[in-house]
């Protein structure tokens, strides 16, 4: 069954340059005439090659000037026929642009609907597609060289290579149940257990390379903790440094809770500053503050900055009382450039003006976190953790079961089936549906 064509404004809201009009479906080398007015325009409209022609409505009227391009299927992003539509970056032509498809028989795409029809076209498999939305929302180039590693298909190598010889130790196990009477020389003279461990070694290396992508791209959540002018914006400026220019909020619904995004060594840094977190009657600013405490439950470190001139006032011991039990605390003494280098015993001594001592947190901070610096990795979410996880157990049952034959098959099949789900070959349609709509328009 053929999907009917879609239609995007694919660039961002706003007034740019240029912005462009997606469209992907069958059949979409006739559109280009009546999106053209040009009657030629099988010949002016070369695949893949960018045309510069005017944009017609139904009566023939320029809509805007710009560029074609045609890709047709199956060598296009969706494995679809794609028309690109560049044309002047304005919101109000945009809309004209894309009224015009709508009109030609389009409709509108919802989020992330190509990606989604390119994984079901076969062009990318569902951690590459992730990986297109990972990169969309980068909020580090570190994050975003990762992604586009995973995009490039790094990951999914890392998986298949997994799986490659576990399906032949499947099959082996498999064809061994077949001819029963084979059964007891089966360990020995397929290696069964060394093969086993030696998958077991491999899917350890990639959880670890997966851990660290999902903390590329979740990033760590700080909370921090203190009372007015004992130094956080000044923290914050000497944590950001000379990366700040670079470090872009990331898309989403925490944007008005977390105030500041960092990054240290290419890892996002969401920093919550708990200043806001007061007693109010206003509604609208307890809605706020309610957001930012479901915040602050996720967190993973608070970071206390206390100054040996003042102690902690009762707004501050509540917040510390209300912390979740999991959090990591980090205590710092801020302004030790005053106090003569002494810091309590347990506290960093820091001094947010001068810069001592921000190194030795940025190093905390990251060994919390588990980065472990210098790697060559692809970026992942929580549920590829719990997929390699799910796999890792069912391969430890394995071993555990044998010589029970019937039952390590059994585990092997289950720990394919987990690692399967990560590239998207046994993906429930519900969980597609997540995934997909968490993507932009037009992407
Ligand atoms: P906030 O209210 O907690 O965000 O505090 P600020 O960062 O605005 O700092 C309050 C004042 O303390 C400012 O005048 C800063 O310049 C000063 N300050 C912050 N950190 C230090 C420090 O490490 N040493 C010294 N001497 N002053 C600092």
């Amino acid at each position: 069954m053929q999907n009917p064509p879609i239609a995007a404004i694919a660039t961002a809201p706003g007034r740019g340059g240029v912005g462009i009009v997606r469209l992907s479906g069958a059949g979409l080398a006739s559109w280009i005439e009546p999106l053209t007015g040009n009657a030629q325009s099988h010949s002016f409209a070369q695949p893949r090659v960018a045309t510069l022609t005017q944009f017609v409505d139904a009566q023939g009227q320029g809509l805007d000037e710009g560029l074609l391009i045609f890709f047709p299927g199956p060598n296009s992003f969706t494995g679809e026929d794609v028309i690109e539509l560049h044309g002047h970056g304005g919101p109000v032509v945009m809309q004209l642009l894309l009224a015009r498809c709508l009109d030609l028989g389009a409709r509108l795409a919802e989020p992330g609907e190509f990606t989604r029809r390119a994984f079901m076209n076969g062009k990318l498999d569902l951690a590459q597609a992730e990986a297109v939305a990972d990169l969309i929302n980068a909020s580090t180039a570190t994050a975003a060289r990762s992604a586009v590693r995973s995009l490039q298909g790094d990951f999914s190598r890392a998986i298949d290579a997994l799986i490659d010889p576990l399906v032949e130790l499947r099959a082996l196990t498999e064809a061994t149940l077949d001819f029963p009477e084979e059964e007891v020389d089966f360990l020995k003279s397929t290696q069964a257990e060394a093969r086993l461990e030696t998958i077991r070694e491999a899917l350890t290396k990639v959880q670890a390379s997966a851990k660290q992508g999902k903390l590329l791209h979740d990033g760590l959540t700080v909370v921090l903790i203190g009372q007015p002018n004992v130094g956080k914006s000044s923290l914050l400026n000497a944590l950001a440094g000379e990366d700040l220019a670079i470090v872009a909020p990331v898309a989403g619904t925490t944007r008005d809770v977390v105030r500041a995004h960092l990054q240290i060594e290419g890892v996002p840094l969401h920093v919550i500053d708990t200043a806001g977190l007061h007693d109010t009657n206003d509604e609208v600013e307890r809605l706020g503050i309610d957001r930012t405490w479901q915040e602050i439950e996720k967190a993973d470190v608070a970071v206390l900055l206390t100054d040996a001139q003042h102690g902690l006032t009762a707004a501050e011991e509540a917040i510390i009382h209300r912390l979740p039990e999991g959090i990591t605390r980090v205590t710092v003494q801020n302004k030790i450039d005053l106090s003569g280098g002494i810091a309590e015993s347990d506290a960093l001594p820091i001094s947010a003006k001068t810069g001592t001592g921000i190194d030795t947190l940025r190093a905390r901070l990251l060994a919390i976190a588990g980065w472990q610096p210098g790697e060559s990795l692809f970026i992942a979410r929580e549920r590829h953790l719990r997929a390699l996880s799910d796999a890792a157990d069912h391969l430890a049952t394995a071993v555990a079961a044998l010589p029970a034959l019937e039952i390590f098959a059994e585990e092997l099949r289950l720990a394919h089936k987990a690692l399967q789900s990560i590239t998207g070959e046994y993906t429930p349609d519900d969980l597609l549906g997540d995934i997909f709509s968490r993507f932009c328009i037009g992407k």
